[in-house]
């Protein structure tokens, strides 16, 4: 089966936020104390713990806004609607229903005349 090199980098691009996502959720607190420890104690920078973790907000943010901006590379529309319907583990266009992953790109479905 031939594999459709755009789609290939789309769900790579994809990927890459989603484990960004993924790594800025899971390792929050020990992120947040490390950076506050390195910036205080080894760089000897004032940075506060409200910075850091705001920074960490702000990142994650960041991350969440490029993931719920991902354009569908099939439709062109926002795969996961919008950010209040943000589902990151959405395995299909919210607009067109191309399936997440998919390795070739199927025709629009018919949607009447
Ligand atoms: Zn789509």
């Amino acid at each position: 089966m031939p594999t459709n090199p755009a789609l290939e980098t789309a769900w790579r691009n994809l990927n890459r936020w989603s484990t960004i996502l993924w790594l800025l959720c899971f390792g929050c607190f020990p992120g947040m104390f490390l950076l506050t420890y390195l910036l205080n104690d080894v760089l000897l920078q004032e940075a506060s713990f409200f910075v850091v973790a705001l920074a960490w907000v702000g990142a994650f943010a960041w991350a969440g806004s490029r993931m719920a901006s991902f354009a569908c590379p099939r439709c062109n529309r926002a795969f996961f609607e919008n950010w209040y319907f943000f589902k990151p583990l959405r395995r299909n266009c919210a607009h067109c229903s191309l399936t997440r992953w998919a390795k070739e790109m199927p025709p629009p479905a018919a949607t009447g005349s």
